[in-house]
């Protein structure tokens, strides 16, 4: 059986998102890209509040009540509309996020109880993970944060830098980073680890936050460990190094199975609301797309406006899979690559051409186009670069492993 229809729940759900992006996102969609680093604060509460009551959870990190469902659907189809109606806003929506993924991923049943309950009550908090560092970014395996063993604590040493949410996590909330840190340098892959950092944690200092180009409601901190003592058991999966596989860093990099399809989800709202746009634009200006015209009668406009709508189908298409095999507990890891190059892809060319098809209005900050266009690129950097998902892409095809193709 194959069906592409939202059930009624998403539906309802999707509509209620939308309605609410509308009138509370697009409105101060324009006042937190001006002013980087102004806390939204009265938006947050209110969206941490809805949340609380949501089935959904806005960007993951809710647990499942009902079992195999369509969480991880629900989750894409709302990232969607959050960022249809702000990506930096969505970015920046107090959650689990991509810590909460880790744990997720790569947390036992306690871990996941102890660490992502906070969640769920009390005040607004968000969790991020740490990869990147000065010296690291696509190639995870190169990460030289330390993590040494002392009594009953790990003692973690190092810099990241780019952590989406981190100084949210640390400085403004009671929540926690998700730090990957090698135990064992000479192990390669396999001494890499994820261990969690609770904000309030001695040794732990955000040393800067960015300016960025786009997302700018988004936080991304630089963080640096100095003898950050955390308990043992803030390590998520086993602290066994097994040199013969990778096991422990594959468990780790589960965590990018569930975020890709979020960020290509992310990816497609930012899309999704450049052809809305242009498609008013176009309509007002007595341009109706011809989708029943054969091919050598299109216009320009019409043909290029096809193709950004069918650029951002396919891409949904590829994200909907990737997110239905996830409800499913199926290995997605092919799929989630899939739709996070595609999408990434996608959203930088469709935004690009809606700004060239408004002309100068579309380069001018008195619309959001010039905006989306800016807040579009992040989707093929981020959870993978577009090149770093086309190779796993092709490695899983081919069959190759990664020091086959890299
Ligand atoms: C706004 C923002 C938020 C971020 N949030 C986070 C976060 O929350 N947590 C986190 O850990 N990181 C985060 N990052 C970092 C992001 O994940 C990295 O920038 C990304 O992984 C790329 O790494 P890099 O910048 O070191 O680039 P590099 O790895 O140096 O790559 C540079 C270029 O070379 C290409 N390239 C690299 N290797 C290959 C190859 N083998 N084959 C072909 N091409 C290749 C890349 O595709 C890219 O185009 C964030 C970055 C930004 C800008």
């Amino acid at each position: 059986m194959i069906d592409f229809e939202l059930s009624k729940p998403i539906e309802n759900a999707r509509q209620m998102i939308h309605m609410m992006a509308e009138q509370t996102m697009r409105p101060i969609s324009r006042e937190y890209d001006e002013r980087e680093h102004v806390e939204p604060t009265e938006w947050h509460q209110m969206i941490w509040s809805v949340s609380q009551g949501s089935e959904v959870g806005f960007g993951g990190g809710k647990s499942d009540k009902k079992g195999p469902s369509e969480r991880h659907l629900a989750s894409t189809v709302t990232i969607e509309e959050l960022s249809w109606g702000d990506a930096g806003l969505y970015l920046s929506i107090p959650n689990a996020g991509l810590g909460g993924a880790a744990v997720a991923a790569a947390g036992t049943p306690a871990q996941r109880q102890r660490f992502l309950a906070r969640f769920s009550e009390g005040e607004p908090k968000w969790a991020a993970m740490a990869i990147t560092e000065p010296g690291c970014g696509s190639d995870s395996a190169a990460i030289t944060t330390t993590a040494a063993r002392d009594g009953d604590h790990w003692v973690l040493n190092g810099t990241k830098i780019y952590c989406t949410s981190g100084h949210r996590a640390l400085d403004k909330s009671k929540g926690f980073v998700v730090v990957w840190a090698t135990v064992d340098k000479s192990a390669g892959r396999a001494g890499i680890k994820a261990f969690i950092v609770e904000a309030g944690t001695p040794g732990v200092t955000v040393t800067k936050v960015e300016d960025k180009l786009g997302i700018r409601a988004s936080d991304t901190a630089e963080l640096v460990l100095e003898d950050c003592r955390i308990p043992l058991d803030n390590l998520l999966g086993s602290p066994e190094v097994k040199t013969q596989g990778s096991e422990g860093f594959k468990g780790v990099m589960a965590t990018f199975d569930a975020t890709r399809p979020a960020v290509a989800a992310s990816a497609i709202g930012i899309g999704r609301a450049a052809v809305d746009f242009v498609r008013d634009a176009l309509e007002k200006a007595g341009v109706a797309i011809r989708y029943d015209a054969p091919l050598s009668k299109l216009g320009a406009l019409e043909r290029d406006f096809m193709e950004m709508e069918s650029n951002l189908q396919a891409a949904r298409l590829l994200t909907w899979r990737a997110s239905w095999m996830m409800d499913r507990g199926m290995v997605n890891n092919l799929e989630a690559s899939m739709c996070k190059a595609k999408a990434g892809l996608a959203v930088t060319q469709v935004t690009q051409k809606a700004v060239e098809m408004l002309g100068p209005l579309g380069y001018s900050r008195k619309l959001l186009l010039e905006k989306w266009m800016r807040d579009a690129k992040i989707n093929d950097i981020f959870e993978g670069t577009q090149q770093i998902n086309l190779m796993i892409v092709a490695r899983r095809i081919l069959g190759y492993s990664a020091k086959e193709l890299s």
